[in-house]
């Protein structure tokens, strides 16, 4: 990613300490998406990837996923398909339950939203400890779907997540547009 692109993005991004509990920087997006200039420098840069990988559909994580998600799907001419905590999507599903610090979660897609022939980007926005991405990249393997990658706007780089999601992934690329 071009330096230029890097610092309009990690200057859009605001740092809310102790939220949403102590000890936890907060990585709020909320500026990035008030403008206009760097929210279309993200979904560009997000949708170039896609178009590189030929993904034909973009999986976006609740919530923040979805917004990053959506715009880039439209860019890259992919459709979207969002992958939900559990208990939200009304259609049959497929769920994977991943382990938190404290307990446990479950997200659910639609699989018949994937077919055979669709090529998979994974979007999210932040990158913490690649439970919740670990989780959605299980759930895609498990559609006729192919993954062809994950692709995220922000790696907490002192936590192994990154590492983490590219053990799950293997051969299949996985982008940071920023690490901090
Ligand atoms: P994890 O499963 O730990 O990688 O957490 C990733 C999910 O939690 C993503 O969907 C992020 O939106 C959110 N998340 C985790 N940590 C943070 C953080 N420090 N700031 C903002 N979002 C975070």
């Amino acid at each position: 990613v071009a330096e230029g692109l890097s610092d309009l993005l990690l200057s859009r991004v605001r740092d809310v300490p102790d939220h949403p509990k102590p000890g936890i920087v907060f990585k709020d997006i909320t500026p990035l998406l008030a403008d206009p200039e760097a929210f279309g420098a993200l979904t560009e840069a997000l949708a170039a990837t896609a178009r590189e990988l030929g993904a034909t559909k973009v999986v976006g994580l609740e919530a923040r996923g979805f917004i990053l998600g959506a715009p880039v799907a439209l860019a890259a001419g992919a459709g979207f398909v969002p992958v939900r905590k559990a208990g939200k999507l009304p259609g049959a599903t497929l769920s994977q339950s991943y382990d938190l610090e404290y307990g446990s979660a479950e997200i659910e897609i639609h699989a018949e939203d994937l077919a055979d022939d669709d090529r998979v980007l994974i979007v999210d926005d932040v990158l913490a400890t690649g439970g919740t991405a670990e989780a959605a990249i299980g759930l895609v393997r498990r559609t006729k779907a192919t993954l062809v990658g994950l692709a995220v706007l922000m790696e907490l780089g002192f936590l192994p997540g990154g590492e983490r999601v590219r053990l799950a992934l293997g051969e299949v690329p996985y982008q940071a547009l920023v690490t901090v």
